[in-house]
């Protein structure tokens, strides 16, 4: 009996594991691995990984020379100071 509930508790780690490799809740993964054992894992192991959307990196901003004004990185003309940079 306490070879059964052993295995039992490794699979359910083994789902969490594979799930925490996917962007998943490990913790929600260890429940469902507990309760519904191999299935769990394997569940988890054809489940699509969890894509995180990062945010969008923060446009870099550059110096007039002239004027020492923010200007866009890709500025020709300083909306500040009117010149070529
Ligand atoms: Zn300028």
């Amino acid at each position: 009996m306490m070879f059964y509930v052993i295995g039992w508790v490794a699979v359910g780690a083994c789902a969490a594991i594979v799930a925490g490799s996917k962007g998943r809740s490990p913790v929600g993964w260890l429940i469902l691995g507990a309760f519904f054992g191999p299935l769990a894992t394997t569940a988890a192991c054809f489940m699509p990984a969890v894509i995180r959307k990062e945010a969008p990196p923060t446009p870099v901003r550059r110096i007039c020379p002239h004027c020492a004004n923010e200007i866009a990185p890709s500025a020709r003309l300083c909306r500040w100071c009117k010149r070529l940079v």
